[in-house]
């Protein structure tokens, strides 16, 4: 079973914002049928990332989503977010001729204008999602000797003498470090 971005997009009610999105882009209006031809190319595929939400595969047209995003309910607002996110990139590429960062102002103005809340790296709800992530997949916990608050990891950190759980601070927030699998 392999779906298109654009059979996503509909699946997911978001292929009327993100058709209107485009429309409102001044430099992408006249290319309106080849950005949709692309997003039918794109495969979205799922994937178990320990370590992000979504990855845009421009050359090989694949939009990566994690996992989670298929298996819990209650996340379609911040799976809805990833995705534009990630289709962004597809449209920055297609666009943007001119070399510009990935999230700099052409692209923050593409997700913008498809939905998007258009931030550089995960946060708010976003956040709680990485944290379950990394919570199921973790190998490391380090445990802050203050507080109690665990810190999970999917690789050991280094250097653990100069590590401690910030809010706790440099003398009584040291981290105890124990293996899970
Ligand atoms: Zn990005
Ligand atoms: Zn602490």
């Amino acid at each position: 079973m392999k779906f298109t971005v654009l059979n996503c997009l509909e699946e997911w009610n978001l292929v009327d914002q993100v058709i209107e999105g485009i429309q409102s882009l001044p430099f992408a209006q006249s290319k309106m049928n080849e950005a949709l031809d692309l997003l039918d190319e794109f495969k979205v595929f799922c994937t178990d990332a320990k370590t992000r939400l979504g990855r845009c595969c421009y050359g090989a047209r694949v939009i990566e989503l994690n996992e989670i995003y298929f298996t819990k309910h209650g996340l379609e607002k911040d799976r809805n977010d990833t995705f534009l996110h990630e289709i962004a990139h597809a449209l920055h590429r297609f666009f943007v001729s001119v070399h510009d960062e990935s999230h700099g102002l052409y692209w923050r103005m593409i997700a913008k204008a498809i939905g998007c809340r258009a931030t550089r790296t995960a946060s708010g709800d976003d956040s709680k999602v990485m944290r379950e992530i990394r919570v199921a997949n973790a190998k490391h916990v380090y445990t802050c000797k203050k507080c109690g608050y665990k810190i999970y990891k999917y690789r050991k950190l280094k250097n653990l003498r100069h590590r401690y759980h910030g809010p706790c601070g440099e003398r009584s927030g040291r981290l105890i470090h124990n293996q899970l699998r």
